[in-house]
Parts: C-alpha cells; sequence; structure tokens
C-alpha cells in the first residue's frame, strides 16, 4: 500500500521504502531521511539570489553569501525531478524535514484502504459570499 507524502514522494508500506512518484524509484528506507537516497545538488546562493550591488565594488552586495549560507536541492536519482530545495548555514548537512513512525501508518491506513490519488484541498473561497471587504 502506498502512502501519498509530497508531490513527489509516497512511502510503500510493504516494502517500507520511500519512493518516487513520477518514475517509482526506490529512494530508501522510509525509516530513515529520504534525502540519504537522493542526489544532491549544492548551488551558489548567488546564482539563485543575484547580487544587487556591484560585487567587484562591495563585500556586501543584499545577495547571501556562499560562507554563510547554501542552497540544497535534492533530485530523484531515478528520473531527475526536483524534489526537495532548501537553505541551510554553510557546512550543514540536509535536513531531516519528515519522520514518519512507520508502524503506526500501516497501522493508520489498514483500515481506510489504498488512496489511489491523493486529494484536493477545499473550494477556493467565493469573493462574492463573504461579508467583508478585500
Ligand atoms: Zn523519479
Amino acid at each position: 500500500m502506498n502512502v501519498y507524502v509530497t508531490e513527489y514522494l509516497k512511502i510503500n508500506l510493504d516494502t517500507e521504502q520511500w519512493q518516487c512518484r513520477k518514475c517509482e524509484h526506490e529512494i530508501g528506507s522510509a525509516r530513515d531521511s529520504y534525502k540519504k537516497g537522493m542526489k544532491l545538488y549544492k548551488r551558489d546562493p548567488q546564482e539563485i539570489h543575484k547580487p544587487l550591488l556591484d560585487p567587484e565594488l562591495y563585500h556586501y552586495t543584499f545577495a547571501p553569501s556562499a560562507e554563510l549560507c547554501s542552497i540544497i536541492e535534492c533530485y530523484c536519482p531515478g528520473c531527475g525531478v526536483l524534489v526537495e530545495t532548501e537553505y541551510v548555514p554553510a557546512g550543514f548537512a540536509p535536513t531531516i524535514d519528515m519522520e514518519f513512525d512507520i508502524d503506526g501508518l500501516k497501522q493508520h491506513w489498514q483500515s481506510i484502504g489504498e488512496v489511489a490519488e491523493p486529494g484536493v484541498g477545499p473550494d477556493v473561497v467565493n469573493l462574492k459570499q463573504c461579508n467583508h471587504q478585500h
């Protein structure tokens, strides 16, 4: 049985593996961080946030310094889809952003059964039905 976790990640409760939802690649144990099975790419933050001032003239350019921060992108090794991006202090490992009680998930989903596709959220608020000004 699969449990959808994010747009690109699911947990196969039968194999207890993280899997890519796009290509079905088995990423790693669901009892551990999925990031251990991802292809990680450390970006220079100034590639993303261009300096607003000339770096030849100024040390501080309103762009994050690679000496202080890293941007880590996590890609599926099977299909290359970008699964996660995070900012961490320079030199820090990727964070553990999700940790599940797999035995608890199995117990919870056993009575519900597998959901074929994730549901959608509530409808967008109809502004005409609101009683206040926007
Ligand atoms: Zn994939």
